[in-house]
């Protein structure tokens, strides 16, 4: 059985939609809502949504991808397509559904359904592991679980499976009862509740209510009662009910939670039965993920022996890869936690945005799909490879070999992972990409390990799918057809250089900046082709900023002067930006000197003024708003007197991140869309609407007990008249976390614990006083998160998060998230 196989004929049918065939026949078996990632575009139908983009604007993309089957809703790219076949529907989104609705029940699996605020995409990994000997499971790619997400799961059922694991996650009032048909889930699980505003809803309980929807004609409810306190119980769903909870009346109650050496021993009584389990992790949102899957699996009927077996054999999970850097310059996508050919797509297409090395290496071990033939599977992965350019393949297996001829790039073979690494030595890796993406049981961690350059325990985390997020955030307020350039200055607020850039300009920002050309041209080394503005262009480095096409800001008449000076003969229509200064003053021409460049660059060829622009110095003060409102005037003016002059209208821009949320009629030509990327903005009430992009850990050294009277640190500051325990983490101020965060100023999370550093924050090392709490070497720690955020640490040292984001030092290595 293959993937599901349709004509678009029939498609069409039951969508009961309008068409425009060129080839009846034409077969679907892939959905598409992005016309970057295809896998066999003959065989894909692309639905033209509408969300952030119109996503009708990338039919040009699909079209020249060879994808020849769309939905749509605007009627006029029929004609200007004859070859193609068009469905043209009311809602491309809804369209979706029905078809992932219909498709679903046309199989008879038991399907489960999972909800709630948090853990959704463990519980589900974590039960795929526990039921896999059992059943044939389909379950949600990654973190599946939207809107447009569910369907794309759904439409992966085939005859072969016995089981699917669904989870749902909603943004919005009334999305539920879509997703619930969609899915219909015969048996619900219910992680948990948290908080209700972060995620869009009034209320806890209308957030509640809504979740529910999902489990409406449920079997199968499987809940804590902790989490749904207050409701009315006889209106909860499910014929038949299966709680969990340390309270009294629990189908399995919870009595004893107790670390032992990095795992749980867990204890419940479950029908008057004292039981027990040993699950291999000891954080807490673990434990309670651990939980769920226990009564899971004894509401399905396992007995309580096998459920303690089965979960004491859980491994990690991680649904997102990981980009960090190599050995030999290599940058390392590391992917080895899952490998089937939704998440190696998903992988491929990453490894594609990259543009640092023009090599690329996949090493790829053999997959395990459910119901494919081998042939059909490898000769997929093979047109997946050629289409992502991918350079070499290094595959690692005992049937992978015999499939060498499909693959069109370098290949080489090797029989298991140990043979890879015996190998080692003699392999070359340099300058180069390298996915590495293997099924669990190949053990592909050990080949990432010693492809990574050491980690020291001190890591930046960056989530990459936030920032995107964050991107859409903004594009969301800015009207159509507004450009957005990119602040990417110092190291991209401290997050990194090339991997930010590569991520903008896959997502199609028009331009970057930076402060000095050094910084620019190590973007254009790494491949990045947006253009990009330099703000303080130095004098010394003219040349190699024109050798790169970067674009110089222009502030001054004697830095226009000598640039035109540097630029060689015969140069024309360099592009430049003009700098005038409305009130910050800072960079920037005065009113006054108007004239006088306008009368310079009348008539002058060599360059082209791509934009003028100013800087708003207050944007997101509201106590400013006068003063803004004059900068946002007198810049107009200023730039009309300009044009005048020059003849030609370059793009006028002013708005940086508070003006884009805060004053609509500063977005102008572009914006500047800087901190906002990164999760903050002071002009938004508590940053809502933006995710965080950001997370420093780092790990405990040592855990020592202070006597009574004893002291902490240099110059005896630490002072402990109690006594007490502390923890040293290796972190200081040489990584950024300043000399100000001494002394109980700042604070840390140690096991989900908030607890003030002690003594002086010494050059790689910190104090903590854990007093009383349950600690050991090598523990993480955590400098900052979604929970103890930024802000949070900006305030204790009288700062702004800038300066928090721009300090963390180089030598902290930066890992990046993406999913
Ligand atoms: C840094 C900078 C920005 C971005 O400001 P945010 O407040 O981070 O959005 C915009 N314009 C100029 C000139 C800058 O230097």
């Amino acid at each position: 059985m293959q993937n599901p196989i349709y004509t678009i004929s029939t498609i069409a049918k039951i969508l009961q939609a309008d068409v425009k065939l060129a080839n009846e026949q034409t077969i679907i078996q892939y959905l598409i809502v992005d016309s970057r990632s295809v896998l066999v575009p003959e065989n894909s139908l692309f639905f033209a949504l509408s969300s952030h983009r119109n996503g009708h604007e990338f039919i040009g993309d699909a079209y020249h991808k060879q994808i020849r089957n769309f939905v749509i809703t605007e009627e006029k790219y029929i004609a200007l397509y004859p070859d193609c076949n068009f469905i043209l529907v009311e809602d491309s989104l809804n369209a979706l559904q029905k078809l992932a609705t219909e498709h679903q029940q046309r199989f008879n699996l038991q399907k489960i359904a999972i909800t709630g605020s948090n853990g959704k995409t463990m519980v589900k990994e974590w039960l795929y592991q526990l039921l896999a000997a059992d059943f044939n499971i389909i379950r949600s790619p990654k973190s599946y679980n939207s809107q447009i997400g569910v369907p794309l799961s759904v439409w992966q059922i085939n005859a072969d499976h016995t089981l699917g694991i669904f989870e749902a996650g909603i943004s919005a009032a009334g999305e539920m009862d879509t997703l619930a048909e969609v899915i219909q889930p015969q048996i619900g699980i219910l992680t948990n509740i948290g908080e209700a505003h972060a995620e869009g809803f009034a209320s806890k309980d209308e957030k509640l209510v809504e979740k529910l929807k999902l489990f409406k004609e449920s079997e199968l409810f499987i809940y804590s009662p902790d989490y749904v306190y207050g409701q009315d119980l006889s209106a909860l769903p499910g014929q038949k009910k299966f709680t969990w909870s340390s309270t009294q009346g629990a189908d399995l109650r919870i009595i004893a939670i107790a670390p032992v050496d990095g795992n749980c021993h867990l204890q419940a009584i479950y029908q008057n039965q004292e039981i027990d389990c040993l699950l291999p992790f000891k954080d807490k949102a673990s434990i309670e993920n651990g939980i769920i899957c226990w009564a899971t699996l004894l509401a399905l009927g396992y007995s309580a022996a096998e459920a303690g077996l089965r979960l004491g054999r859980l491994s990690q999970v991680s649904m997102r890869l990981e980009l960090k850097n190599g050995i030999n310059q290599c940058s390392i996508i590391d992917d080895s936690y899952s490998a089937d050919i939704s998440s190696l797509a998903i992988a491929l297409d990453f490894l594609n945005q990259q543009n640092q090395h023009p090599k690329k290496t996949v090493i790829l071990s053999e997959l395990f799909e459910t119901g494919k033939d081998d042939q059909v599977l490898y000769t997929e992965i093979a047109d997946l490879l050629a289409q992502k350019k991918v350079s070499r393949l290094i595959g690692i297996g005992a049937h992978l070999a015999q499939y060498a001829a499909l693959f069109k790039c370098e290949t080489l073979f090797f029989e298991d992972t140990d043979a890879f690494i015996s190998d080692f030595a003699n392999l070359q890796f340099s300058h180069e990409t390298i996915l590495v993406k293997g099924a669990r049981r190949f053990e592909f961690g050990r080949i990432s390990k010693m492809l990574t350059q050491k980690i020291h325990d001190t890591v930046l985390e960056i989530d990459l799918n936030a920032m995107v997020s964050n991107l859409q955030f903004y594009r969301s307020k800015i009207k159509p057809g507004i450009k957005i350039m990119a602040m990417v200055k110092a190291f991209s607020y401290g997050s990194g250089s090339f991997e930010i850039a590569n991520l903008l300009q896959f997502h199609k920002v028009d331009y970057l900046a930076v402060a000095y050309a050094d910084e620019g041209i190590a973007l254009r080394k790494a491949g990045i082709t947006l253009p990009i503005m330099v703000m303080s262009p130095e004098e010394s480095a003219f040349e190699a900023l024109i050798k790169h096409h970067l674009e110089p800001e222009i502030y001054s008449l004697e830095i226009l002067n000598s640039f035109l000076k540097a630029l060689p003969e015969g140069t024309s229509n360099y592009p430049v930006h003009l700098k005038i200064d409305s009130g910050m003053h800072r960079l920037g021409f005065d009113d006054a000197e108007i004239a006088n460049l306008s009368s310079v660059l009348k008539n002058n060829h060599q360059i082209n003024v791509q934009s003028v622009f100013s800087h708003l110095v207050a944007s997101a003060e509201a106590e400013h708003d006068g003063f803004t409102r004059h900068q946002i005037d007198t810049f107009k003016v200023a730039a009309e007197k300009l044009i005048d002059g020059l003849g030609y209208k370059p793009l006028l821009h002013i708005a940086n991140t508070s003006g884009i949320s805060r004053w609509p009629d500063s977005q102008m030509d572009m914006v500047r869309l800087g901190i906002g990327l990164y999760g903050f903005d002071a002009g938004l009430n508590h940053n809502q609407g933006l995710q965080t992009v950001i997370v420093l850990k780092t790990t405990i050294t040592q855990v020592k007990t202070v006597g009574v009277g004893e002291s902490v640190g240099y110059s005896r500051k630490g002072v402990m008249p109690n006594g007490g325990k502390i923890a040293t983490v290796k972190i200081g101020y040489a990584d950024g976390y300043g000399r100000a965060f001494g002394n109980g100023t700042g604070k840390m999370l140690v096991n989900g614990q908030l607890v003030p550093t002690i003594g002086s924050i010494c050059m790689d090392m910190t104090m903590l006083d854990v007093t009383g709490l349950e600690v050991s070497a090598g523990d993480e720690a955590i400098v900052f998160n979604k929970e103890h955020t930024i802000m949070q640490l900006a305030e204790d040292i009288n700062t702004i998060p800038y300066e928090i984001l721009t300090n963390i030092s180089q030598r902290v290595k930066r890992i990046y998230f993406y999913e």
